[in-house]
């Protein structure tokens, strides 16, 4: 891959117009624009996915890389929420649009209207009313094309994209303007400790993912000031909303195992995974209202991953979604359309064999769904937050308190879209400068 080095490879020392943090799904179209008139580097920690071609370039690897064994350099970070909900984070260049299901679909104007994310190029799938069209990123051979193709279209000679890169902490400043962020610490994987510095007004971009991105201003001593301080770490910046408003969008789920094969699908990936024909329901809404934080374990390593808890349905105005939308599976489940997927032929709910936890018999009874939906809670992947617009960053995704520093990336979301996010936050990448 062109532009792609080892940061083994680089050295100690360097200087660009722009050092981008995190090489993933916003990063990529932002690495890609700056490049035509500046100098920029991309640390990414994750390898580049070559080294891992079936897992996260073909369908067929969609369902195993979140099988696999984390042994601290796949492509899918595990991790799991204090909430008790398994997780995954991209580590790979690509990020996250590497691991993810490929499922490319454009947020309503309402998104917009209530994020206070900018900029919307306008762009839409024209969704019917009740409807949510997609477009995928896998092509018709099931080859994945996600967002490091984009780098084709940057000005190559002005890019470098440094792999087993971890950024470490913001190099800052203090001028008679404030503090300003002047580079990025990083080390490769032999431990090295590399420097890279901004020149001419430059600036750096956090685009290291709702958990990275929040994680690396706490580490570089951008946070509350009362959490902070109990560590004993000098305050470069207070900002009170660091890690905070961590949500995680829920999802629950009915599995039905069918009498026969089913069309091609997302779904049949899994199936094939797991030797059955599966059919399921799968319940997202947008929001979530309840949300939780992120607090660092260590303040001097970036390798220790941070807390996160998401607290979902604490609102319980998300509980009662759930409980409607739930009920409202559990309807369909009693149509006609639904009979040809039953194993016997009994009424109801009879006849299907669920694979995992049913729905409650009494679908009226508020108890038993909101216990149903406590109980069987599973994420979407669709976490964000840390680095909201309008607290931690500004309108133009600044970091408030601070010069030369954005965030871009899945952490300034105050809501999810209520859909999938990959395209909006390459959008933004794009569009941002
Ligand atoms: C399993 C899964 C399935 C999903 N399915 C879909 C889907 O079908 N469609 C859809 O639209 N969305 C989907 N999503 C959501 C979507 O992929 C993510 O919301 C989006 O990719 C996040 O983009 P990002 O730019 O915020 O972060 P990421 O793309 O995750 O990028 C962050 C990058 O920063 C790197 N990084 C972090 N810390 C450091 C550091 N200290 N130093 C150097 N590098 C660092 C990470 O390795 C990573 O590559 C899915 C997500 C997952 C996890």
């Amino acid at each position: 891959m062109k532009s792609v080095y080892n940061a083994i490879d680089l050295p100690l020392k360097e200087e660009y117009d722009d050092i981008i943090v995190g090489g993933g799904t916003a990063s990529y179209p932002l690495a890609a624009t700056l490049s035509v008139n500046y100098s920029v580097l991309v640390h990414e920690r994750g390898s580049a996915p070559p080294s891992y071609p079936r897992l996260v370039l073909t369908t067929d690897g969609i369902v195993d890389i979140l099988l696999q064994e984390d042994d601290g350099k796949t492509p899918a970070q595990r991790f799991t929420s204090e909430d008790g909900v398994a997780n995954v984070r991209g580590r790979v260049l690509g990020g996250s649009s590497m691991i993810n299901g490929g499922f490319y679909s454009r947020p309503d104007d309402q998104f917009y209207n209530e994020s206070g994310v900018d900029p919307d190029n306008g762009f839409s799938l024209q969704h019917l009313v009740g409807t949510k069209t997609s477009s995928s990123t896998f092509d018709n051979e099931g080859k994945r094309h996600g967002v490091v193709e984009l780098l084709n279209r940057g000005e190559l000679k002005n890019l470098k994209v440094a792999i087993e890169a971890h950024a470490e902490r913001i190099i800052f400043s203090s001028k008679a303007s404030g503090v300003s962020a002047n580079g990025v610490v990083y080390s490769d994987s032999k431990g090295r400790t590399h420097e890279a510095l901004i020149r001419n007004e430059g600036g750096v971009i956090l685009s290291a993912g709702a958990i990275g991105s929040p994680q690396l201003l706490l580490l570089s001593e951008v946070g509350p000031f009362p959490h902070v301080s109990l560590h004993k770490v000098p305050v470069v910046s207070q900002n009170p909303d660091v890690g905070n408003f961590m949500a995680d969008n829920p999802r629950n789920v009915i599995n039905i195992v069918v009498p026969f094969a089913l069309d091609p699908s997302l779904s049949t990936k899994w199936n094939r995974s797991l030797r059955i024909e599966r059919g399921n329901h799968n319940e997202k809404f947008s929001g979530p209202l309840s949300s939780g934080s992120l607090r660092l374990v260590l303040f001097t390593d970036v390798k220790v991953s941070p807390t996160v808890r998401f607290n979902y349905f604490e609102d319980l105005k998300d509980l009662a979604r759930c409980v409607r939308e739930m009920r409202l599976d559990g309807y369909m489940l009693k149509t006609d359309a639904r009979e040809r997927f039953k194993l016997e032929d009994l009424k109801g709910a009879e006849g299907f064999k669920f694979l995992g936890p049913s729905l409650p018999r009494n679908l009226s009874d508020d108890a038993s769904m909101e216990v149903f939906c406590r109980s069987t809670v599973t994420t979407f992947w669709h976490y964000h937050g840390g680095c909201l617009v309008g607290k931690v960053v500004d309108g133009d995704l600044r970091v408030v308190g601070t010069n030369s520093l954005r965030v871009v990336d899945g952490s300034i979301f105050n809501t999810s879209l209520g859909t999938n996010s990959q395209a909006t936050l390459m959008m933004i990448g794009q569009y941002v400068y």
